[in-house]
């Protein structure tokens, strides 16, 4: 069985680099899905901006053409703090023999010794890093440890073992952020080709980050 692909994200709003990052990935480390996990209420940032129904409309609009893109609502359905560690906990005990590949990109990589029991993380899954603008691999440091422990060149490894190696890989890049997309509708600019049409459509309809709302 080929591992399932994990992408995690606030997507306030989704965008065209994650959907990018998803799909060179799945075809790169050939996944059956990648399924996409929209937090509910996140640890380590402020308060998102759209709510969650909101950005949960917006993940599966964007993600409706391509079948091997399915959307878990898991952890908007969870109350309080939803943390990544029991999520992926939870997936393990779903699919014991399964590999799962947690998809990150580097900026949050660099952050994951901040998670909630991230020395955990990798003995629930495999961590695939996409690379993003400006960002190295860390050399020093807790991570640069993990790298050393854990780092992997072979695809084969995340196929052959359920967890625990670290693979990076760069895909395009697609400098796009939910932050820089938020103000750019403040500002009153339109949003078209930075993320599907569908969303975008949302993003009108609802006036999410509108200044008036
Ligand atoms: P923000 O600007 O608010 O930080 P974001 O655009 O980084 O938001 P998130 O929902 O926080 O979006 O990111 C979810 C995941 O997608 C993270 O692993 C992040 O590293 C990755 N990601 C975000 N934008 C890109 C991009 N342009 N290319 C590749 N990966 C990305």
């Amino acid at each position: 069985m080929q591992p399932i692909g994990l992408f995690g994200g606030t997507f306030d709003p989704i965008h065209y680099g994650h959907l990018r990052t998803a799909f060179e990935l799945r075809q790169l480390l050939r996944l059956t899905e990648v399924r996409f996990l929209p937090t509910g209420n996140p640890p380590h940032r402020e308060q998102t901006i759209a709510n969650a129904e909101l950005r949960l409309r917006m993940v599966r609009a964007a993600v409706a053409g391509e079948p091997a893109f399915t959307v878990d609502d898991r952890e908007m359905r969870r109350s309080g703090v939803s943390y990544s560690v029991d999520t992926l906990a939870e997936l393990r005990a779903e699919h014991p023999r399964r590999s799962l590949c947690l998809l990150l990109g580097m900026d949050a990589f660099l952050g994951l010794p901040h998670w909630h029991r991230w020395r955990e993380l990798l003995a629930l899954a495999h961590v695939v890093v996409a690379h993003r603008p400006g960002w190295k691999a860390p050399t020093q440091g807790p991570l640069g440890e993990v790298m050393v422990d854990h780092g992997t060149g072979s695809i084969r490894d995340l196929h052959e073992q359920p967890a625990g190696k670290v693979y990076i890989h760069a895909v395009t890049q697609l400098e796009i952020s939910s932050t820089e997309l938020r103000q750019l509708i403040l500002a009153g600019r339109d949003p078209r080709y930075l993320v599907p049409d569908e969303v975008r459509r949302l993003l009108l309809d609802t006036q999410c980050y509108s200044p008036h709302t």
